[in-house]
């Protein structure tokens, strides 16, 4: 894997060049956003982006997209700090892991490498570390985070449903009700954190990357304006997916039966790729379509972004373009009205497997 580091400067990435587009202001209701830019892609239809996904970290934002990850940092003397690195799936070596519902599981796996490589680096850029975690360590983190997410979401919810053994016995119903106890600790626990002060700051960068994600799918032009003019509630969000993850969780759960503590926190643990692929299929078909059905899938999760994104700064936005511009094709960088180098290479189109990586990245 080839490492390599880029300089954005900040006045490069804010050309403006007029649009056609309808704008809107960026605190409207999200549907009526999603709206007028599905009018604008059909437009565009010719021209299709290219699947690109991100993430917010520490003071910057995430990329994903054709075969490329580039983290952009703000770092503490107000240039942007870019680093771009080229991603392969393990999808592109073992072809198995192109299936549904496997493909979810692998995307998510290493979106979840990815992120949290991501979040080193801009933890080491934004002065909070000396150095980058090492492989083990961030074996290491995970394990921890992966435990603690096992006691919070698995282990209390399912122990906690004895208090309502006097009113059921019935196994459907004991699933319906951990369910229901592990939505509201996991709307606490985002509700807990969304306060924090350091976290404000994280949500804000989470929604200038869906403003940016949304305006780049709309066709452009990747400006300050433009991008803040577009919404921070995005349908392929990982906040959606978590909750599609809920709902899909009591309906495979619900197959056990009610077994004893042991057990269920064994088998919960156990079956979470199966619902984590399950999850996948249904965020991503939602995400394709817009009727009716996907339109209901897709409410609760823009409705949660409330919470887990924040209206973001135009300094914030500069930084979510520099990492995308860093992912885009020199012939898509120009599309999108952002400086180009010289020589130009075609757009790479993305593949099947890119896409799937992606829709696990936002
Ligand atoms: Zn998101």
């Amino acid at each position: 894997m080839g490492w390599n580091r880029r300089n954005f400067n900040t006045s490069t990435t804010t050309k403006v060049i007029p649009c056609q587009g309808v704008y809107r202001t960026p605190e409207q209701s999200s549907t009526g956003e999603m709206e007028i830019f599905r009018e604008e892609a059909e437009r565009l239809d010719d021209k299709k982006p290219l699947m690109v996904g991100g993430q917010a970290v520490l003071e910057g934002v995430m990329m994903r997209g054709a075969g490329k990850v580039a983290t952009a940092v703000r770092v503490s003397d107000g240039h942007i700090e870019t680093e771009v690195r080229d991603v392969n799936s393990i999808a592109d070596r073992f072809p198995i892991f192109k299936l549904p519902f496997l493909r979810g599981v692998v995307a998510l796996g290493e979106s979840l490498v990815l992120g949290l490589r991501s979040l080193s680096y801009s933890a080491q850029m934004a002065g909070d570390d000396d150095e980058q975690l090492s492989d083990g360590e961030l074996a290491g983190t995970m394990l921890i985070a992966f435990a603690l997410a096992a006691v919070l979401f698995v282990a209390i919810p399912t122990w906690a449903t004895r208090f309502f053994h006097t009113l059921t016995a019935s196994p459907v119903m004991l699933n319906l009700l951990e369910g229901g106890l592990r939505l509201a600790i996991f709307l606490g626990y985002l509700l807990a954190i969304s306060r924090m002060d350091g976290i404000y700051r994280v949500f804000q960068y989470h929604g200038a990357e869906h403003k940016t994600i949304h305006a780049y799918e709309a066709g452009g032009p990747l400006t300050v304006e433009r991008v803040q003019a577009c919404s921070r509630f995005h349908p392929r969000c990982g906040t959606s997916f978590l909750l599609i993850v809920m709902l899909v969780s009591i309906f495979v759960f619900a197959f056990l039966g009610w077994p004893d503590l042991l057990t269920r926190v064994l088998s919960r643990v156990v079956l979470l790729p199966v619902v984590a692929g399950i999850s996948y299929e249904f965020i991503r078909l939602a995400a394709k379509s817009d009727n009716p059905v996907a339109q209901l899938f897709k409410a609760p999760g823009l409705c949660l972004q409330r919470l887990t994104t924040n209206p973001p700064e135009d300094e914030m936005v500069e930084v979510a373009i520099a990492s995308l511009a860093a992912v885009l094709p020199e012939e898509e960088k120009a599309r999108m009205g952002l400086p180009v180098e010289e020589k130009m290479e075609p757009a790479a189109p993305t593949s099947d497997e890119q896409a799937a990586a992606i829709t696990a990245n936002m």
